[in-house]
């Protein structure tokens, strides 16, 4: 029994896809409005940084579903942006002075690159988070022949990988001392780095002093510890910040992203927040988190759509993730905690192995690299919240090495 006759949902990234085409599923039959402020049909990201930068894959590709999904499903997608919300009148205005009324409306509006302070508008300092950046950074990559990275994470590593297939020389400048320090273990680090410069990626990492040189508005070379790297083109991959603010301007709640509680309602219980720019009580963190991935958005997208149709139910999935680079998948399920003992599992120099990570005797997380049975199996496990000391693992997966 649905407890609304009229949703909104403002963003049409993979969370606000995935919540109007799953409300439709679950037999919702109210009005659904998509609220989109890109100029494309909603898409898929991750393929921007891989195999769209590649040109394995092209844009018409990417989109989730076609014009006639939404047209059959009576799904109303707007292009347009939201602008404010009045929560009382239960209203949100749009930049074309349309209002549209709703009895749940739900914030996907995920998030925007940061960029490098003091550099905005210069040209030839690019970032990617959208069709357009990708499209941009694609035919500079082909005509310069040669990049800077900023920001050694994954979402740079990504772009390098690529970068190096395409015979394009490329430096990574970094300033923590390894590789998406933020997200993997040592090890992982170090085999991935190990493997990108063999096919050529150059890194600089622990770098403490960083600027760009400038001609005019216009980029030349970056400057790394006192060392110059010519170039005319930089990707600055620093990381994203939550587009909070059409929340905070209605008077929610937001912190380091749109606060919501464990049913991902904001501090308006007809508003919810979903996707990258939600803060959500995550029961595998044990905090206040806030998640960029395809799984969190997804997931997140689920829950309130099932609540919103049926029952509500708090949010409580297992967060994965996965990247892709220099010919490795890494996946990761549950949040890994880099001071945590591990047991290693395959081969680390073939680029096939497993890491499992313990906290107080318990598993947590489970990295990944080039062997999907494995991740599956992590998931299953640690979903099933049975506490796994290291012994019960090793029983289950038969002999294993110790870590060194
Ligand atoms: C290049 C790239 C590669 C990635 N690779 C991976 C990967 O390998 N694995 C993985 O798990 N994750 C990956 N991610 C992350 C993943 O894509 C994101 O976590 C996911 O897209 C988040 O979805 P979202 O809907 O919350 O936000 P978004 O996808 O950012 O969508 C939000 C949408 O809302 C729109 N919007 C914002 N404000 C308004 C407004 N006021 N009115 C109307 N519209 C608005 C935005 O323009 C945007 O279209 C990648 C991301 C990028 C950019």
């Amino acid at each position: 029994m649905s407890i609304c006759s009229e949703i909104v949902v403002v963003g049409g990234g993979q969370a606000g896809f995935q919540l109007v085409s799953s409300l439709r599923a679950h037999g919702f039959d109210g009005a659904v409005r998509l609220v989109c402020d890109e100029p494309s049909l909603p898409y898929q990201r991750p393929p921007l940084s891989k195999a769209f930068l590649s040109g394995e894959v092209f844009a018409d590709e990417l989109s989730f579903a076609t014009a006639e999904f939404y047209r059959d499903e009576s799904i109303d997608v707007i292009e347009d942006r939201a602008v404010a919300i009045d929560p009382a009148r239960r209203t949100i205005r749009l930049a074309s002075n349309a209002e549209l009324g709703y009895d749940r409306l739900v914030l996907a509006t995920g998030a925007r690159n940061r960029r490098m302070s003091g550099f905005e508008d210069v040209a030839g300092v690019l970032s990617l988070r959208t069709l357009a950046d990708a499209m941009e950074l694609r035919e500079r990559l082909l005509s310069e022949g040669n990049i800077v990275i900023v920001g050694g994470g994954f979402l740079g590593l990504e772009v390098a990988s690529v970068c190096a297939d395409l015979g394009v020389s490329v430096c990574v400048v970094e300033a923590m001392p390894r590789l998406m320090a933020r997200g993997v273990s040592e090890t992982v680090s170090q085999v991935f780095q190990q493997r990108l410069e063999e096919r050529g990626v150059r890194f600089m990492l622990g770098v403490a002093g960083l600027g760009l040189r400038l001609d005019g508005r216009r980029v030349v070379g970056v400057e790394a510890d006192g060392q110059l790297l010519k170039t005319n083109l930089v990707l600055t991959c620093i990381g994203i910040i939550a587009n909070t603010e059409l929340a905070a301007e209605a008077g929610l709640s937001t912190g380091n992203g749109i606060l919501t509680d464990g049913y991902l309602r904001t501090t308006d219980p007809s508003i919810y927040a979903i996707g990258d720019c939600a803060a959500h009580p995550n029961p595998y963190c044990g905090a206040t988190v806030r998640l960029e991935s395809v799984q969190n958005a997804v997931d997140q997208a689920n829950c309130v759509a099932s609540g919103v149709v049926g029952e509500a139910q708090t949010y409580r999935s297992l967060p994965w993730f996965w990247t892709e680079q220099a010919g490795m998948k890494l996946q990761i399920a549950g949040i890994s905690s880099t001071a945590d003992p591990t047991i290693v599992r395959g081969d680390l120099q073939a680029g096939a192995f497993s890491i499992f990570h313990f906290h107080d005797q318990v598993l947590v997380s489970v990295e990944s690299v080039n062997r999907p049975t494995d991740h599956m199996l992590a998931r299953k496990i640690l979903r099933s919240e049975r506490k796994i000391s290291p012994e019960a693992l090793s029983e289950m997966l038969g002999p294993v090495a110790p870590s060194a």
